[in-house]
């Protein structure tokens, strides 16, 4: 099966179509700390638009408890999306009421809405079913078509990005179908050496994609608040670092496994140690096998990798001829805590290979330390869906478009 383009739903002058795009962007005290995912959100608006269909867009933001929640509003997206597209753009307060309902009547051929918060909806991600199938179906109300174009969640089974598209005729949008064909270089014969470097702080859900991800990479480089589940694999003292003990266990059969396979494991040899989570906090970089004798003793926290693990994670990089990269090395929101980050980031760069980024975070990071966007081979707007499509699992928002 083939995935669905946008030409496969035909003319759409005149048609109501319902888009679900990925605005689920940083904020930081109400204001847009990066607008990677509304600016790559714009082609495929602008090829509904310019084909005079009345588009109406949704999409979540943040985590809110399936309730309106003004902090998780995406009025600040709908301001910044109306000035990009510079045209007009209707916000409905919310997403299947009777506002929604009175701008979804008043759109013209050619003119955008944007939806309030789906997650402001408990059906949204509700696990049961036909929960979801309801909101679907409400969403999906004078609508004529579906396009899917919210890469960062097709990897979810929610109401927005799977019952939505079997409730209509549905196909990809254009970013999901670049995202596609990128990352399909990645899984179809990546040129080698191919190496992974991850990092971030969603620890338990990246150990995991460790186990698939062994069996295709020649490197594996791991940084961020995964290292120290790492490091305490193998008997090291990580002090008051972020540490899943009960994955210690699991970590010692990923190090054996990568042994075994003659996959190349970086792991860093040294760590910033800081004496609290904070920006101003004291720090001093010792070596990774030392973090306990640190000057702040017990309560040390490791918050970025050290100068010679960033330099040999950016010789590792440079000597790849594809790479992929999710999860900051460090705290890199915080200078003193930005090296690692900026050091694999540059390294990237260098590569003459495929180098791609993948992650909110990794993209937010990359962009806030100074990177163009050029300079990288792409940058994923999706951070799960990538690192899941990368391990080979079936993503349900694909599956429903034919994929
Ligand atoms: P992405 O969104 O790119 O997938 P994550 O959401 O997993 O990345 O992680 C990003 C976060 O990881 C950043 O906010 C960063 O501050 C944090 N981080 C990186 N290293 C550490 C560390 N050593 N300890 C705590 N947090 C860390
Ligand atoms: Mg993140």
């Amino acid at each position: 099966m083939t995935l669905r383009t946008l030409d496969s739903l035909g003319d759409l002058a005149g048609r109501t179509v319902l888009i679900r795009c990925d605005f689920n962007v940083p904020l930081a005290d109400g204001r847009i700390a990066d607008e990677g995912r509304i600016v790559a959100s714009l082609p495929t608006l602008r090829a509904l638009l310019e084909q005079g269909a009345k588009v109406v867009a949704m999409s979540h933001l943040g985590r809110p408890k399936g309730e309106p929640d003004p902090q998780y509003s995406l009025a600040p997206v709908a301001e910044r999306l109306g000035e990009l597209l510079g045209a007009e753009l209707a916000f409905a307060a919310d997403t299947v009421g009777e506002d929604a309902h009175r701008v979804r009547i008043a759109l013209e051929d050619g003119q955008l809405a944007l939806l309030e918060n789906l997650r402001f909806d408990p059906r949204e991600t509700s696990k049961d079913a036909t929960e979801r199938a309801t909101f679907a179906a409400e969403l999906a109300a004078g609508a004529d078509a579906f396009v899917s174009d919210g890469f960062g969640v097709v990897h979810r089974e929610q109401a927005s990005v799977f019952e939505i598209a079997q409730a209509l005729p549905s196909a990809a949008g254009l970013l999901v179908q670049r995202e596609l064909e990128v990352l399909s270089r990645l899984t179809e014969s990546p040129e080698r050496p191919y190496a992974v470097v991850l990092g971030g702080s969603k620890v338990s859900d990246k150990l995991g994609v460790i186990e698939h991800l062994l069996p295709r990479v020649d490197r594996l480089l791991i940084g961020g608040g995964m290292l120290f589940t790492f490091l305490a694999a193998k008997g090291l003292g990580v002090a008051s670092s972020l540490l899943e003990q009960d994955q210690v266990e699991r970590v010692r059969g990923y190090i054996a496994d990568a042994e075994q396979r003659g996959v190349e494991l970086l792991l860093p040899t040294d760590v910033v140690v800081a004496e609290r989570f904070d920006a101003d906090a004291e720090h001093e970089t010792v070596a990774a096998d030392a973090i306990e004798s640190s000057r702040f003793g017990g309560s040390g926290i490791g918050l970025d990798i050290g100068p010679d693990t960033a330099a040999a994670f950016a010789e590792a990089i440079r000597g790849s001829r594809t790479v992929f990269w999710n999860g900051p090395m460090g705290v890199f929101e915080m200078d003193a805590f930005a090296a690692g980050t900026k050091a694999v980031a540059h390294a990237l760069t260098e590569t003459d290979g495929l180098a791609v980024v993948g992650g909110g975070d990794s993209a937010a990071a990359v962009r806030q330390l100074g990177f163009d966007d050029d300079a990288f081979g792409h940058i994923s707007t999706g951070g799960g869906a990538s690192l899941e499509f990368l391990e080979g699992s079936r993503l349900p928002g694909l599956e429903v478009l034919g994929w």
